[in-house]
């Protein structure tokens, strides 16, 4: 069965579909290069055709990008530089046509799809949200591979190109026409026809190309003068270093290569970027990100539960309690997915803060021109204030986000639950409260769940979807379609205290309270900690969360845990003292108008056991601590079936508390130093600290038996935390 489809129209102007049957969205897999080699064959040889527009039959998406799952399969550098190397012969090929041809694009263009347009004559757009134009193959740890990293900058200039292919950053059509990237933006209606147009008026000479430049004078000038593109691809490397703390070779690679292109020609360049990405393909980083990136496809088609999953419920009409920080949060995204929303708090004022801090989500969008007035208008009108209970007699789910406390929380849960139709799912956006606990003053428990959102809402793709032995998989099933809808990387987990991901970052953070404890110096702590791959140090961390929750947290824990997670005194005391972080502008960290950023508070260390006196610890030591605390609890987690698989572990860990993605989270951490050797270090630091680092049994057992968690490293895996685990 053919990829695409063909249509000469009578003035000689080819109309390829690009259509990849059984597939959502079109992949550059060997199929569609085996059918455009033919095509192009096709094309060169029927003398009635004077042009041509590619464009595709998927709704929303015109080439989504290269078969991952192809590269995944590749087990050599050397392979992996053949299939870079043919995807630029075929678009060489492309672009040489004796005949003009347009992209003619809706929807998704990304990676190989966006070099397949870069090869065409001219592209036009639609000025549709779903039209984007990227290359995200950094973020899978690659660099793009057919001739994208040398035909971008020609197009468009050096650090524009540079702003899309280190970043992966999405374009949207109005700055993809300001960058140069594309020729015309359309309204989708009229994009064939135009395409059409254009591509016989290119055929007959009256419209030339884009290849021709169309930068402005100054890059133009910046980018053929070796001394500036110098200083524009030093200061690049030392911004991507500065991100990536040397995590990540991508970006590095395709600085690199696009300077070869510069500097040596287009040859040089593309043989570059085929031996570069050969490299890169089989590198571990691209191994983990590559696994998150199936992980992540995975969940979405899982839908919460093990067996047959019914059909989840529809959710149009959204109550939300609290109209504090989460719950406007919650607001916003779910009117921008079309919910119907009421917000409740208990005053006008908190009210009014709550749609004022919707509003500034949409307003963020209308900025960013994503959205339009008039849509921008409409989200505002989805979204009602209110103090009582009014409207939310046919809510179809209500989740509550108001103050950490049990007491409060089970309060309101019984009230709204009086106001709430019979059957409407209610769930809490608690961070720690085992959701049996609130569950337990329920008229109807098999209806309460956990919908653990992180902050901030908008941004955080995580949702955790936490279930009692009581929640029925009705309201699951429901609860993960609905996170999905609103665009999260949902994770189901069993109930218990902190469930996984506040869990296994409580005993990070205590871990570096410990440190304090021992008299560690604060910005070394974080230095280390970001060094080793986190968004944030944890001390920092623990001022932005507020240590007042934190407190609340490890109270919570303490007591299901007992002296297995024991509090550190720095954290106690510092606390104790009324310095709750940046809310209160009082912490760790100087808040002050006259603190430079990031600069340690120095009177904290009054507060702190060992006082100002601190001592030097290595970056390893620190780090080693932290991290194997936090996995050890994670495969607590595994084992006491809070987690439904490893899987589900690693993404958590990424998505929620920012576990450095190219270690692919604390399962495929485990698998790559090896349980064995989890398990010794454990041990030394057990002799060191009792109790902390008591390694988890199931650990333990895997160290004897050589298994991993992840099948594809080894031969014995752990999927199922509800299957037999003495492997
Ligand atoms: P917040 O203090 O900003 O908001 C809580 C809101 O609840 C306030 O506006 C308060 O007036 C309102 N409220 C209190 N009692 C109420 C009642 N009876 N009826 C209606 N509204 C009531 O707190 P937040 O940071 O938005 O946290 C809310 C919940 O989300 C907590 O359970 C918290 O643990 C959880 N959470 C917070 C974060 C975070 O980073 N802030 C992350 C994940 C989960």
């Amino acid at each position: 069965m053919s990829t695409y489809s063909l249509e000469i129209r009578p003035d000689g102007i080819a109309i390829v579909t690009l259509d990849v049957p059984g597939e959502a969205v079109n992949v550059l897999g060997r199929a569609v290069r085996e059918d455009f080699a033919a095509l192009f064959e096709l094309l060169t040889n029927d003398q009635s055709v004077r042009g041509a527009v590619l464009r595709s039959g998927k709704p929303d998406s015109w080439i989504a990008g290269a078969d991952v799952g192809e590269l995944a399969g590749i087990r050599t550098a050397t392979d992996a530089e053949r299939l870079s190397r043919d995807g630029q012969l075929l678009l060489e090929k492309l672009e040489s046509l004796r005949m003009p041809v347009v992209a003619a694009i809706h929807g998704a263009c990304l990676g190989g799809g966006l070099e397949t347009a870069l090869a065409c004559g001219y592209r036009i757009i639609t000025d549709h949200p779903k039209t984007i134009l990227g290359f995200p193959e950094v973020q899978l740890g690659l660099i793009p591979g057919a001739g994208g990293t040398q035909r971008l900058p020609q197009l468009v200039g050096l650090r524009a190109s540079l702003d899309m292919i280190l970043t992966g950053k999405n374009v949207y059509p109005r700055k993809a026409l300001a960058i140069g990237l594309v020729d015309e933006v359309v309204h989708p209606s009229i994009l064939l026809d135009i395409a059409a147009a254009r591509a016989l008026e290119l055929a007959e000479g009256k419209r030339a190309s884009s290849s021709t430049r169309r930068r402005g004078i100054a890059d133009f000038a910046l980018d053929e003068n070796p001394i500036g593109r110098g200083v524009v691809l030093k200061k690049a490397r030392e911004q991507t270093l500065a991100r990536t703390h040397g995590h990540y070779p991508a970006p590095l690679a395709a600085l690199d290569v696009i300077a070869a292109g510069y500097d040596q020609g287009d040859d040089h360049g593309f043989h570059e970027e085929a031996r570069r990405f050969g490299e890169l393909v089989v590198s571990p980083v691209a191994r983990e990100l590559t696994f998150l990136f199936f992980a992540s496809n995975e969940l979405k088609k899982d839908p919460g539960v093990d067996g047959d999953a019914p059909e989840p419920l529809p959710v149009d009409k959204l109550a939300v309690l609290g109209a504090g920080f989460m719950g406007a949060g919650i607001a916003a995204v779910a009117a921008l997915k079309g919910t119907l929303v009421r917000l409740k708090d208990t005053d006008a004022a908190q009210v009014g803060r709550g749609l004022a801090a919707a509003r500034d989500v949409f307003n963020e969008r209308l900025q960013k021109r994503h959205i339009t007035k008039n849509e921008f208008d409409d989200l505002r009108s989805l979204v009602g204030g209110t103090m009582d209970y009014s409207g939310f007699a046919n809510v179809d789910l209500c989740i509550e986000a108001v103050f950490e406390d049990l007491a409060v929380k089970q309060q309101v849960l019984r009230e709204a639950e009086t106001a709430l139709p019979s059957d409407a799912i209610y769930a809490s956006n608690t961070s720690t409260i085992p959701i049996g606990q609130l569950a337990a003053a329920s008229q109807r428990p098999e209806q309460v769940l956990g919908m653990h959102f992180f902050s901030p809402v908008p941004k955080m793709p995580l949702l955790e979807v936490i279930v009692t032995p009581r929640t029925g998989v009705a309201a699951t099933v429901t609860a993960v379609a609905y996170g999905k809808k609103l665009g999260k990387t949902v994770i189901v987990v069993n109930d218990g205290p902190g469930f996984y991901t506040t869990r296994t970052l409580a005993v990070y953070m205590n871990e570096a309270g410990f440190m304090l404890d021992d008299g560690a110096d604060i910005a070394a702590l974080d230095a280390a900690m970001v060094d080793f791959g986190f968004p944030v140090g944890p001390i920092q961390l623990l001022d932005e969360v507020g240590l007042d929750v934190a407190g609340k947290v490890a109270t919570v824990l303490g007591e299901a845990f007992g002296d297995r997670m024991p509090r550190s005194r720095s954290l106690e005391k510092v606390l104790a003292a009324g310095r709750t972080g940046r809310k209160g502008k009082s912490g760790f960290y100087r808040y002050d108008p006259k603190a430079k950023k990031g600069e340690v508070d120095q009177s904290v260390y009054e507060l702190l056991p060992t006082g100002a006196q601190r001592a030097t610890y290595p970056a390893d030591e620190m780090q080693r601590r932290l991290v194997l605390a936090l996995v050890n609890e994670a495969v607590r987690c595994l084992e006491e079936g809070i987690l439904r698989s490893p899987r589900d572990g690693d993404v958590g860990a990424v998505f929620g508390i920012g576990f450095p993605p190219f270690h692919g989270g604390p399962f495929r951490y485990i698998d790559a130093v090896g349980a064995a050797e989890v398990v010794r270090r454990l041990e030394e630091l057990d002799a060191r600290f009792p109790r902390r680092f008591s390694p988890a049994p199931l650990l333990e057992k895997m160290a004897h038996s050589g298994a991993r968690f992840h099948p594809e490293r080894g031969r014995g895996s752990v999927p199922s935390s509800r299957e037999p685990q003495g492997q």
